[in-house]
């Protein structure tokens, strides 16, 4: 059975490594499908639950990453990602927070309400609420869109 190798690195420690049969993630230009012997190729990647799939196939995992950049060639994908987190590592109540407090900014944002933190920025509230979604997609947790 074909396989490719996947290393996903974060700032302090190697994540995931193994050899698997497809990498599915969301780029800067959309989803995309990793096959073995892909054609190289560099993107960057938006905060999401990454889909490995092993065994041919029949087995899945999920992955969080807060974005970074892949690089693809025929025998190797790395990640290098600004965080990632297995599910055995994803701290639920966290994420909950993290999301209901991006969620509670933007929403307040939109409906015009005075900005009281000088530095408040939308996109980064939007960013924020991606991670947060990303960590309760891969942990398979609740959450209200
Ligand atoms: P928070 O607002 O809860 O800090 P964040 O999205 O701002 O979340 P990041 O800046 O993406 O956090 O990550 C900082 C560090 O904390 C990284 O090492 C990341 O792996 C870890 N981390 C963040 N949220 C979680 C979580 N829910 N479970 C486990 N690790 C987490």
């Amino acid at each position: 059975m074909a396989t490719i190798k996947l290393e996903v690195v974060s700032p302090d420690q190697v994540v995931y490594a193994n050899d698997i049969a497809m990498l599915i993630v969301r780029s800067t230009a959309g989803e995309l499908g990793i096959l073995p012997r892909h054609a190289p190729l560099v993107t960057g990647l938006i905060p999401h639950a990454m889909r490995i799939k092993l065994n041919g196939g029949a087995e899945e995992q999920l992955l969080a990453v807060s974005g970074g950049f892949m690089e693809v060639t025929p025998e190797k994908i790395t990640v290098l990602a600004s965080a990632a987190e297995g599910p055995d590592n994803i701290d639920v109540n966290r994420a909950q927070k993290a999301y209901q407090r991006a969620k509670e900014r933007i929403a307040a944002f939109h409906q015009g309400a005075p900005v009281k933190d000088k530095d408040f920025d939308v996109k980064r509230a939007e960013f924020a609420l991606q991670r947060a979604k990303a960590r309760l997609v891969a942990a398979k947790a609740h959450f209200d869109e």
